[in-house]
């Protein structure tokens, strides 16, 4: 479990939290409440050491742009992909940031000065997205990018789980006869409506291959329509399991995708009314007035890893009781 409580008592002012995704950087520096006051994007670097140094790079230059030095930096939290043990900020099967092994908060750490701490991505980007969002009790974030995955954010605490897997609804199979997964199953949601999916199963050239798909199915395209039903039909799976499972109050979707904005947004409330209509207990949960959608663009995930950075380790909390 990762606090948002506050740690620090140093006196510094300034947090930083960055989304390191697999082309770009996204930073933000936050005040000491709450405020974003600098925001930056770089470019990722590929590979362990290019990793650590587009990080840092990321670091000085938003301290730069505040005319600031790394002396007045709190904490850095860094979102990144992959499997990341958040106790020793260490980072395993990044592949698309090409790191194998990467002990990434000693590392920057000892570069700069300040205290890193390091969550996954979607985990990072739910914390962000309840407090921007204004979210008290329970919600799961839905990230539809490239591929899809939730995190899960109880009482402005991220629900890791016992292993780390909590709301990883992308590799739930909904379907054994459907299309091959990269995880080695069949039909899991992330072949429904994960972009790089959906790219794949397009197959035709573009450097918006969703929002293609989704045009050609507004013209009438009989491949797109199959697959903007299969985008709406597996975002609404996401966003059953997640509710039926964890019974959220709120799903708020997030990532790449939410650039299609409305289409997005009502295609998945229709994928859940058309899911309920036969069902008087699938309609009593009332889904579709549960998910809203964040702008794209969103500072979610950077500001996310920011309320990390700057949250105490569950285990160094001395209990006193
Ligand atoms: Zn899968």
């Amino acid at each position: 479990m990762t606090d948002a409580v506050i740690a620090d008592h140093s006196g510094r002012p300034i947090r930083v939290g960055l989304d390191v995704g697999g082309t770009k950087i996204d930073a933000v520096a936050v005040s000491s409440d709450d405020r974003i006051v600098a925001r930056l994007r770089r470019a990722t670097g590929w590979g362990e050491d290019a990793v650590v140094d587009s990080i840092v790079g990321a670091v000085l230059g938003l301290a730069d742009e505040l005319g600031v030095t790394t002396s007045d930096i709190a904490s850095v939290g860094v979102g990144i992909p992959g499997l990341v043990d958040s106790d020793s900020g260490r980072v395993l099967h990044a592949v698309n940031l090409g790191v194998e092994s990467l002990d990434l908060a000693v590392r920057a750490s000892a570069r700069i000065g300040v205290p890193f701490r390091v969550e996954n991505d979607v985990k990072a980007a739910a914390l962000g997205a309840a407090v921007l969002r204004g979210v008290e009790g329970s919600m799961a974030y839905l990230n539809l990018g490239t591929g899809v995955a939730a995190g899960i954010v109880v009482d402005g605490r991220i629900w890791r789980g016992s292993r780390g897997t909590a709301g990883e609804v992308g590799h739930l199979s909904v379907d054994p006869s459907g299309r091959l997964c990269g995880c080695g199953q069949h039909g899991c949601i992330e072949t429904f409506c994960g972009g790089g999916a959906l790219a794949k199963a397009w197959g035709r050239p573009g450097a918006l291959p969703v929002r293609d798909i989704l045009d050609a199915a507004d013209a009438g395209d009989a491949d797109a329509l199959a697959l903007r039903a299969d985008l709406f039909h597996g975002a609404a799976a996401g966003v059953r399991v997640l509710v039926l499972s964890a019974d959220v109050e709120r799903v708020i979707i997030g990532g790449g995708l939410t650039a299609l904005g409305d289409r997005l947004e009502n295609g998945v409330r229709g994928a859940l009314r058309a899911g309920a209509e036969a069902s008087a207990f699938m309609r009593s949960l009332r889904l579709d007035e549960r998910i809203e959608l964040l702008p794209a663009g969103s500072p979610a995930a950077a500001f996310g890893a920011a309320l990390v950075g700057a949250s105490v380790p569950s285990k160094e909390i001395v209990s006193h009781g």
